[in-house]
């Protein structure tokens, strides 16, 4: 098991259409390793979704794990097909770990369908609505070689860390008994980087 180095926007492994896997690879040991790797990878930089391009393999695989203290909301998407379940679009901040420290409002279709393969090559289909969405059309996008900011339709979202921290940041509601202040810095409730 190894930490794998993320490419960064720029690289064309990022810019690539990533090759479907061939029905014999399915089940291979090589698929599982690299999919273990992938989550490796993801815990290591506190992602809550991870494409193979992003790691310099150009396949079509993604994890996503949209609710980090949920191990229940892990994905393994082998040869994913998104569809998406209705016309509405909303609009939600994205990161990406691949174009570090850039915030911005991105809008994806509210209800989708990911069909795909589990980690032992098994067939599944699972509907998702509003955050876990979300995440699933990002980590999609990335085998289509399409970043998050290729989708923002108002550029003027776009943010650095710090200032989205400061100015956007969805803050959580003051627990009971807590001033609610300091919220800056919190870890947002609804957003992560993929
Ligand atoms: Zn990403």
């Amino acid at each position: 098991m190894a930490i794998l180095k993320v490419a960064r926007m720029g690289h064309p492994v990022l810019r690539q259409l990533a090759e479907e896997i061939p029905q014999n690879a399915l089940r291979s040991a090589e698929l599982k390793s690299l999919v273990d790797e992938m989550f490796e990878t993801m815990d290591e930089y506190a992602g809550i979704g991870l494409a193979a391009p992003q790691v310099h393999f150009g396949l079509r695989i993604f994890i996503i794990r949209p609710d980090p203290a949920d191990e229940e909301s892990l994905r393994v998407a082998v040869n994913p097909v998104i569809t998406p379940l209705s016309e509405e679009m909303s609009e939600g901040w994205e990161g990406c770990l691949s174009v570090p420290d850039i915030h911005g409002m991105v809008p994806r279709h509210v209800k989708i369908r990911l069909d795909a393969h589990d980690r032992d090559g098994k067939k599944y289909a699972v509907e998702f609505e509003d955050f876990p969405a979300r995440v699933a059309q990002h980590e999609g996008d990335h085998l289509d070689g399409v970043l998050f900011i290729d989708r923002m339709t108002n550029l003027s979202t776009l943010a650095y860390g710090q200032e989205w921290r400061r100015y956007h940041a969805p803050r959580p509601k003051p627990e009971e008994g807590e001033e609610g202040e300091d919220a800056e810095g919190a870890e947002a409730p609804e957003e992560g980087e993929g």
